[in-house]
């Protein structure tokens, strides 16, 4: 059966009655147990079908909400009341969460069907999806390559026609540069843009919950319901993007691009064109292009460790063994309860990164670290406000190359690097997207990135349409 991609041409085939929202969800539920990607590590088979159907006599009744016909699936740390939520960790297995995030709240609201779980990097930690519990997830265009991480299972997911949404979580590129990897859009917007509650905490002024889709429209409808101020999330901003149809813009954009991040040796030469290309076809059709200078691409991804682990190291704190999650056989006395439950129940990765972060913050290297990072990140952040200024988006690419194979990058350095382009945005809190919009020789999909001003999502979305027109097909 074929599924449309878009939800406006989903909703009017259900409209005609062509095809049924039930119809629909058995197809997806089918593909799901066929799959080997190991995206899915759970499917709610019956109360998705028994969603479907209330759903569809809604639809019947003339009486449904903005995403009815749309299937999520939710990447393994975002909270949906009475449903298993692990992290991909051990130590958060047999966990069934309380409450569901507002983000989750707001688009069952508005008659999404959550369709089931999704693997990722454990506690969000990855650029590859090999850190989970659950295993790799093998990337749908070649089941050598990594999907990417940390949300690689919703990126596979959407990419394999598993479901038409996977919401996922970005703290560094691990919406953005999954994305890249699987040839899908992958949306991170303004930091504050959508509440955090009910996201399991990494880094806590980074984290955003964003979303993967295969049409700009429908990102751009899944960001408008799932932002707005919440009572549980003092970040969040009430300004709500606007859900009007994206039209094709006729307005001649200012767009930026960084010198440095052309210049940048890792990158793949085949991007590095693409990029070229698609900044020549913009001025041709009459938009400004300017290259601009920004000397601080080597700090991103120190400056992203130092300030993520340490804020990590905080938000792991609550994992004791005592209150919920793993705990060890071994626990004697309140020390050995902690030590072991946490040495047992967290994987390598995460273990690095709690250590890092307790030295960064330790008395001694807090300055050195801490407050160095924190003061180079107020001048990453006024240096990308001022290259925002004049100009609308910045261009770049999501990713130095595309996806690399499972089991390649052992060196925990090295896969820090993969994230050179995508931790600019969180850092700075704004808006960026990935657009798959390249394919390289090697026949594996990238993306191209753009950012914009905070809160600017409109101008994000209006610049991806276009390029999605010109250079997707
Ligand atoms: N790859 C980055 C990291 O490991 C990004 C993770 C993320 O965005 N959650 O921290």
């Amino acid at each position: 059966m074929n599924i449309p991609e878009s939800l406006a041409d989903i909703q009017e085939l259900i409209i005609k009655k062509e095809i049924s929202l039930v119809q629909i969800c058995q197809e997806y539920i089918t593909r799901i147990k066929s799959s080997k990607n190991n995206a899915f590590i759970e499917i709610f088979e019956k109360e998705a079908l028994s969603k479907a159907e209330e759903v569809q006599k809604k639809i019947a009744n003339n009486e449904f909400g903005l995403l009815a016909g749309i299937f999520v699936g939710l990447k393994d740390n975002i909270c949906y009341k009475d449903h298993y939520l692990s992290a991909s960790s051990k130590m958060l297995k047999g966990f069934r969460s309380l409450f569901s995030a507002t983000a989750v709240d707001k688009i069952i609201n508005e008659d999404a069907i959550i369709i089931g779980r999704l693997n990722c990097d454990e506690f969000a930690m990855g650029s590859s999806n090999e850190n989970s519990i659950y295993g790799a997830v093998k990337n749908p265009i070649d089941e050598r390559k990594v999907p990417g991480g940390s949300s690689g299972g919703s990126a596979a997911a959407v990419a394999e026609g598993l479901c038409n949404i996977a919401l996922g979580s970005d703290t560094g590129g691990s919406i953005r540069q999954p994305a890249s990897f699987c040839g899908v859009i992958g949306m991170k917007p303004t930091y504050g843009r959508i509440s955090r509650n009910g996201l399991i905490a990494y880094g806590s002024s980074f984290d955003q919950i964003g979303v993967f889709s295969k049409t700009i429209q429908d990102a751009n409808l899944l960001i408008h319901v799932m932002s707005g101020s919440d009572e549980f999330d003092s970040t969040v901003s009430s300004r709500e993007p606007s859900n009007k149809k994206i039209e094709l813009s006729k307005k001649k954009f200012n767009i930026g691009i960084p010198d440095e991040y052309l210049k940048f040796k890792g990158l793949d030469l085949e991007i590095k064109n693409k990029l070229l290309s698609v900044i020549d076809d913009l001025k041709f059709k009459g938009h400004k292009v300017e290259i601009l200078k920004f000397p601080f691409l080597k700090y991103l991804v120190p400056t992203y460790y130092v300030l993520t682990t340490a804020e990590a190291s905080s938000n792991l704190a609550r994992y004791d063994g005592a209150h919920y999650g793993y705990r060890t056989n071994k626990a004697v006395d309140i020390n050995s309860t902690y030590e072991n439950s946490r040495s047992e129940g967290f994987g390598i990765e995460v273990k690095r990164r709690i250590m890092l972060g307790n030295f960064v913050l330790s008395s001694g290297y807090y300055d050195a670290y801490f407050t160095k990072a924190q003061k180079v990140r107020r001048l990453i952040k006024t240096k990308t406000e001022e290259m925002l200024k004049n100009n609308d988006v910045l261009i770049l690419p999501t990713a130095p190359s595309t996806a690399f194979s499972i089991g390649e990058i052992k060196d925990p350095i090295k896969m820090y690097l993969q994230d050179i382009f995508t931790v600019h945005a969180n850092i700075t809190g704004v808006p960026a997207i990935s657009l798959p919009i390249g394919t390289h020789s090697n026949k594996l999909p990238f993306g191209i990135q753009l950012m914009a001003k905070r809160f600017q999502e409109n101008t994000l979305f209006e610049v991806s349409n276009l390029l999605m027109e010109a250079h997707s097909k």
